[in-house]
């Protein structure tokens, strides 16, 4: 082991915060300890066999006793669980303990990639609920896209939108979560590469960047609403002096978390504070308001973007899927398959912001037929009467390398490719071989 060297004006920037040791706080950052821990998709039920204990602030969450080979795990593919930092899924408290969630309810994760949270979020709204994770930068936003198509729940809407182009979306969300961009330095001891990119300078730039973002989507929370706002950075100026800020330029009630005393979690000026010496987890910091101006919703005038499939679609459409509860639109020859519960706020969406995805991408038509799409596969929305075909072990392997596979099977066409019953893709079997549909861009590129 070696002696982490932490910035010194890092260091000396937390002296005489809440629950700051320095000593131990510099021991912990040098001990080497990594934890590793995952959040199971109450969706999928894998049996996840690896050594694990309870994350004791979260239903799904678990530590492993050792961080196995994630790339070679076919349940990781099907989108059985997430890597998650532990001290981040605190923001299951902060729900549960403001927000009625057996209610519908309209939901923003702002700064969404690469998925952690958003995933998180829906696993504990109602299927009736929307939830739209969004992100800014592009490239990101396509690799939350495939994290949200993987875990496979239809009320998601995924946008690449500034937060300033939320401002049309006036008292439209119920919960804001703004999980910002910071200095990072909460995450040191599980990547100390990012120390030489951390200066104070970057400090006061994020503290900025982070009033701007949470005055640019103030006006996109409704009355009442609830606003979480979350960091990995242990800086004051991102965290406590944000709440403050916000306290002082917004009418707002500033909600404190009941926190179990012997979790470890620090509560200072309200925000909850995770230091890696006193929790098992990483550096974080939350902080929930409950917005006091602004009005209800008022529905906006929908302009009607989605095109609804023909009713001869539909018999295609419905060998594939079932379709209770569902909506079918189009776009071109691709069909997307949208909570009919919420068909008027997808169609809403799809007029005011940049979608990059929504519901789940069932397939293409081509010529009275559907080619299905890998996000039908990852969802649990196909038909009972697709047929699955179980892989062992290595073959699953081979079918996530996009390699060609052999199966000694009587059965043809299209079905889908299962490990341990969850599905990682298409095939389509024909007499002398087999078609691997698994997506080129998703394929793993190392060997066994
Ligand atoms: N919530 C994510 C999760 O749990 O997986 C992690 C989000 S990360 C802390 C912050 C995100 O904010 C990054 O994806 C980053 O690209 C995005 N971001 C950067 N600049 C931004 C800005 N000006 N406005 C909004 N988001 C921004």
């Amino acid at each position: 082991f070696y002696a982490m060297q932490l910035p010194a004006a890092l260091l000396n920037s937390l002296q005489g915060l809440k629950g700051f040791d320095k000593e131990s706080f510099e021991e912990v950052h040098s001990s080497g300890q990594q934890i590793t821990s995952i959040r199971l998709n109450p969706f999928k039920k894998a049996d996840f066999q690896n050594q694990k204990s309870e994350i004791p602030w979260t239903e799904h969450g678990y530590y492993l006793e050792t961080r196995p080979s994630f790339t070679f795990d076919p349940l990781f593919h099907a989108g059985c669980y997430y890597v998650q930092e532990a001290s981040s899924m605190f923001l299951e408290q902060a729900f549960r303990k403001t927000t009625d969630l057996s209610k519908q309810l309209r939901v923003l994760d702002l700064c969404a990639a690469p998925g952690g949270k958003s995933t998180h979020i829906q696993s504990l709204i109602s299927k009736d609920s929307l939830l739209v994770s969004n992100e800014v930068i592009r490239s990101r936003a396509a690799v939350l896209k495939d994290n949200i198509v993987k875990w496979g729940s239809p009320n998601v809407v995924v946008t690449n939108n500034d937060p300033k182009d939320f401002a049309r979306l006036q008292n439209y969300f119920d919960v804001i979560v703004v999980d910002a961009p910071c200095s990072g330095s909460g995450l040191f001891r599980r990547d100390p590469a990012a120390i030489t990119e951390w200066s104070e300078n970057n400090v006061q730039l994020c503290s900025q960047r982070q009033q701007r973002i949470l005055a640019d989507i103030w006006p996109a929370l409704k009355n009442d609403g609830i606003l979480i706002y979350s960091t990995c950075s242990y800086s004051r100026q991102e965290d406590e002096e944000i709440v403050s800020w916000l306290k002082t330029e917004f009418s707002v009630a500033a909600i404190t978390l009941p926190v179990d005393p012997g979790l470890g979690i620090t509560i200072s000026d309200g925000g909850c504070r995770f230091w890696p010496d006193k929790v098992k987890g990483e550096g974080f910091f939350i902080a929930c308001f409950q917005k006091k101006e602004g009005d209800d919703y008022v529905a906006l005038k929908i302009k009607g973007k989605a095109e609804p499939i023909t009713n001869k679609e539909r018999t295609i459409i419905n060998n594939w899927v079932k379709s209770d509860g569902l909506s079918f639109v189009k776009h071109a020859e691709t069909v997307y398959a949208w909570p009919e519960i919420l068909y008027n706020d997808f169609n809403l969406l799809l007029g005011q912001l940049r979608v990059i995805y929504s519901g789940v991408l069932t397939g293409v038509l081509m010529r009275d037929k559907l080619v299905p799409d890998h996000a039908l596969a990852m969802s649990d929305i196909f038909s009972a009467s697709v047929g699955k075909i179980e892989l062992a072990y290595e073959d699953a392997i081979k079918y996530l390398q996009r390699k060609e596979l052999r199966l000694d099977t009587q059965f043809r066409g299209w079905h889908l490719a299962a490990f341990q019953g969850h599905p990682l893709g298409w095939i389509n079997i024909l007499p002398n071989r087999i078609n691997n549909y698994y997506p080129k861009e998703l394929r793993i590129l190392k060997e066994l």
